[in-house]
């Protein structure tokens, strides 16, 4: 078929992200949420699925969920529904996933995730709450199921909240994937919602592609399971595209598998299809009333919430006149944009952001400290940027003031006395001037002649006669209406 060898051929991506909820404890009991503990020390009845056995929502997973969903930009549902899903396996002792279906607490987001090629809008189709199932533990060589002599199970991780994101299948190629993966890593984190540690499994990803039709319709997906680094939903993602693509070249058709992609042989191997033909059977869940959320209730968590990084760096921008640069280089640390503006508070708002971006930071890197650890204060900092502005310090004195103060923790004014770094005053740095002009008068001939390059080497001479305590925008100013007259 001529047609089918000139087509194109377009990933579709959408992925699915099962997330641990910052919480202390489990989602419907009081044990407590660990990590590499001894097995089996964590439990209760609840959590292990006894017999009338009942469980209680965690109020703090369903704030952090709210939370989640408003960072996404999602409706959030003034009613949701907890409901079991059905399936048998060892981890999983109450025969039931306890989960939300056709009722979940967040719709209908969306997030930009910045790539290469400009900004990509992806739909957030839903976002549950769920409880994460206990772990398997395969005793043997490989550490699988195959070839172990035998499986155990910790209940430790039985019952953690976990957070379920789907996304819409908005994204078009492994790269886009990769960064939306890291988008809402970033979001989730400086959101509190969770630690989002993808080596404790706190962060794991599913990603469903296929290749659209000629005529722009879906193609059939297939599913890469549970990948717990976004390197490898990259790779798997690419592999799987071009096995999808091998097929349709071939004039064969893609067939819906769960697919499982291998870091080490980077190959992706078909997963058993009839041990995920699943009927859940959902029913919504008896031992749990229905989640009910007020506006009023939802309005006071999204007071509560911290501003996104990519909304602090658009209000940088906006309000103090920033470059993306700096805007982007304050607002990657939070603690550090905190710092900034009760600096740009007081003073100007650019000179808050050069000294702090530029030189404090500077200090900091070397030093490898961080600002909430530094001896250095915004009140530090207000100090020193008014005594140069008022002319009382050179900008050059200033930057070592700056560099006392953060060893010594002193008030810049005191170090300026301390140090005899203060500018000289203004009729004696006129003096000065009218010296070096008197001392120079072929080179002061050729300024007033107009020769402009002659000017940095009368500056240089002031300078050199103030010991540097003066400021050199100052002094060519006074060069300058001295030798125009
Ligand atoms: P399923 O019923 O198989 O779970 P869903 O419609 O719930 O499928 O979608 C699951 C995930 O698959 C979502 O992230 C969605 O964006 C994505 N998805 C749906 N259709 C496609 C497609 N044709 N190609 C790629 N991803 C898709
Ligand atoms: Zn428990
Ligand atoms: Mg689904």
């Amino acid at each position: 078929m001529e047609v089918q060898e000139k087509r194109t051929y377009q990933a579709v991506i959408g992925l699915e992200f099962h997330v641990h909820l910052a919480t202390t404890t489990k989602m419907f009991c009081g044990c407590r949420v660990t990590y590499g503990e001894a097995p089996n020390t964590h439990t209760c009845p609840v959590c292990l699925g006894h017999p009338g056995a009942l469980p209680v929502v965690n109020e703090k997973a369903v704030e952090l969920g709210v939370m989640a969903g408003l960072a996404l930009n999602c409706e959030v549902a003034d009613r949701a529904v907890f409901a079991r899903k059905n399936y048998f396996y060892p981890d999983l002792p109450k025969g039931y996933q306890i989960s939300q279906f056709d009722e979940p607490i967040c719709t209908g987001g969306y997030l930009d995730v910045p790539t290469a090629e400009g900004p990509v809008r992806v739909g957030i189709t839903r976002l549950h709450l769920e409880e994460d199932a206990a772990k398997n533990v395969h005793v043997g060589t490989s550490g699988r199921m195959h070839g172990s002599v035998g499986s155990l199970v910790d209940f430790n991780r039985g019952g953690t909240p976990l957070m379920e994101i789907v996304t819409e299948p908005d994204i078009p190629s492994p790269e886009a994937a990769r960064a939306t993966a890291n988008h809402l890593k970033e979001i989730l984190r400086a959101v509190g919602v969770s630690e989002a540690d993808m080596e404790k499994g706190q962060l794991r990803c599913d990603a469903n592609v296929s290749i659209r039709n000629p005529d722009g319709s879906f193609g059939t997906k297939t599913e890469l399971k549970n990948m717990n680094s976004f390197r490898f939903v990259e790779r798997g993602l690419v592999r799987e595209l071009e096995r999808q693509r091998g097929i349709l070249e071939s004039g064969g058709s893609v067939e819906q598998t769960t697919l499982h992609y291998d870091p080490e042989t980077d190959e992706v191997h078909e997963l058993r299809s009839k041990e995920y033909a699943h009927d859940y059977r959902y029913f919504p869940e008896p031992d749990l009333l229905p989640l009910e959320l007020s506006e009023a209730h939802v309005r006071e968590i999204e007071e509560r919430l911290p501003e996104l990084p990519g909304q602090m760096l658009d209000r940088f921008v906006e309000q103090y006149g920033l470059s993306e640069y700096d805007a982007g280089v304050l607002t990657a640390d939070r603690d550090l944009a905190a710092f900034y503006e009760r600096v740009a508070a007081a003073v100007d708002p650019k000179q808050a952001a050069n000294w702090i971006s530029g030189d404090l930071r500077a200090l900091l890197n070397e030093s490898g400290t961080e600002i909430s650890e530094s001896k250095v204060t915004p009140e530090h900092v207000i100090e020193l940027i008014e005594l140069v502005t008022d002319g009382k310090v050179s900008r050059s004195a200033a930057r070592e003031v700056l560099g006392t103060v953060f060893e010594s923790g002193d008030r810049p004014s005191d170090v300026v006395e301390r140090e005899g770094l203060g500018s000289v005053a203004a009729d004696e740095l006129s003096g000065i001037v009218d010296g070096v002009i008197s001392a120079n008068p072929d080179e002061a001939e050729r300024v007033r002649s107009g020769d402009k390059k002659v000017l940095g080497f009368l500056v240089g001479q002031v300078m050199k006669a103030t010991r540097g305590n003066a400021d050199g925008g100052r002094v060519r100013q006074l060069l300058m209406d001295k030798l125009s007259s």
